[in-house]
């Protein structure tokens, strides 16, 4: 019988969801992601720790990811934007809801009407906000200071000068002051304690406004980062915060590919595009459901990329208790692992290759791209068919 004869006789037995028979699958798992929350908001010490949700939950969902932090605890949420401050509302009926990339005119009955905080980075946001308020009456907003990123922010001289001027308007009344790292992930940056500093004095000038600097890296510089709220995103998601120290967390995400054929390839052979990976041995290659359209980067190729030239490898798969590695080029819908190593009998046409999860660190595959986990995560794409563990 040939493996595909075989798959049918199984569909026959059992009742097959798509889940189990998809080209490309996902696993979230809810448990995981609500053990990584009550880790970091125990890590966070005596301040409350927020979930950081932007980004549909850095691509595992924000509904579900929603859900899983306000039922773990979770009462204060960050988002990029108001459409995604909408469409979390309601998952976390009375939580609060920061949204970090501001409000631009004409979202405003959106902001109100879901109940958001929008974050004021910058005066034309702090003149904009200060005059609806004027107007429709008061709406509670946070204000965000740039200690040294250079990205969104007043200055921390122009916050000390607003903390004090008796103009300031009535409507201006902060409920959270922050402000962001721009090398929590590296203890040993100088840059950390210099931010600290500046934060410092902005948390004083405001005083009786509630202080937030630290992500998920910065929780683990110390009890001083922690302020009165902490802003975990990475961590709950299983991905490593600090570099160059053991993760912690859980996993939470298991992207998978299904193996459509495998072939057997001489010596000498090339593989793939631009025929950059060359067969030192006769071969046996399984040629996997996913490509760059599915966030698996060109650049994890095994060969046929500048990343490569530098010397570094390819990224690896994991099927059956085997590691494969990548062969060649990664093209649009399919990945090609070498399998020559897997005995014949424990690999075989519509066996998943795991890309990352339990066996394979996100952040492992990620360093192969020459990237982070963040971005492997958020550059899914659409072809997972999704499979959500529930809490137990
Ligand atoms: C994305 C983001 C976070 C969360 O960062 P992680 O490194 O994922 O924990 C916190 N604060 C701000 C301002 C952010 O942009």
């Amino acid at each position: 019988m040939t493996d595909f004869e075989d798959m049918l006789s199984e569909d026959d037995s059992a009742l097959a969801s798509s889940f189990d028979h998809a080209p490309l699958r996902l696993t979230v798992d809810l448990g995981a992601m609500a053990d990584n929350w009550r880790d970091m908001a125990k890590r966070s010490g005596k301040a409350r720790a927020a979930a950081v949700v932007k980004a549909d939950a850095y691509g595992l969902g924000i509904e579900d990811a929603g859900q899983t932090f306000y039922r773990a605890g979770a009462r204060d949420f960050f988002v990029a934007t108001v459409s995604e401050g909408v469409t979390l509302r309601p998952y976390v009926p009375q939580a609060r809801i920061f949204v970090l990339s501001g409000v631009w005119p004409g979202q405003e009955a959106d902001v109100i009407g879901s109940d958001l905080v929008p974050v004021l980075a910058s005066e034309e946001q702090l003149s904009h906000w200060t005059a609806v308020c004027a107007q429709g009456g008061e709406h509670p907003c946070a204000l965000q200071v740039d200690t040294g990123f250079n990205r969104l922010g007043l200055t921390v001289d122009d916050a000390l000068y607003l903390a004090d001027d008796p103009c300031r308007p009535a409507s201006f009344d902060p409920v959270l002051v922050l402000s962001h790292l721009a090398c929590g992930d590296t203890p040993s940056a100088a840059m950390n304690r210099v931010q600290l500093e500046s934060f410092q004095k902005v948390a004083a000038a405001y005083e009786g406004v509630e202080s937030s600097l630290s992500a998920s890296a910065g929780i683990f510089l110390g009890p001083e980062y922690h302020f009165d709220l902490t802003r975990p995103g990475i961590a709950l998601y299983g991905g490593e915060a600090v570099n160059d120290a053991p993760n912690p967390m859980r996993p939470v995400a298991t992207a998978e590919a299904r193996i459509v054929m495998i072939r057997e390839a001489g010596e000498g052979q090339t593989v793939s595009y631009g025929g950059t990976y060359q067969l030192k041995r006769a071969s046996r290659l399984a040629i996997a459901a996913v490509g760059y359209a599915d966030g698996y980067q060109r650049s994890l190729s095994g060969s046929g990329i500048p990343l490569r030239e530098m010397g570094r490898g390819g990224a690896y798969g994991f099927v059956n208790g085997h590691k494969v590695p990548v062969a060649g080029r990664v093209t649009m819908d399919l990945t090609i692992f070498d399998v020559t190593d897997v005995p014949a009998n424990a690999v075989r046409a519509g066996d998943y290759i795991e890309l990352f999860g339990r066996n394979v660190p996100l952040d492992e595959v990620a360093r192969s791209a020459g990237t982070i986990g963040y971005e492997l995560l958020t550059s899914m794409g659409l072809r997972y068919e999704r499979l959500v563990l529930e809490q137990a």
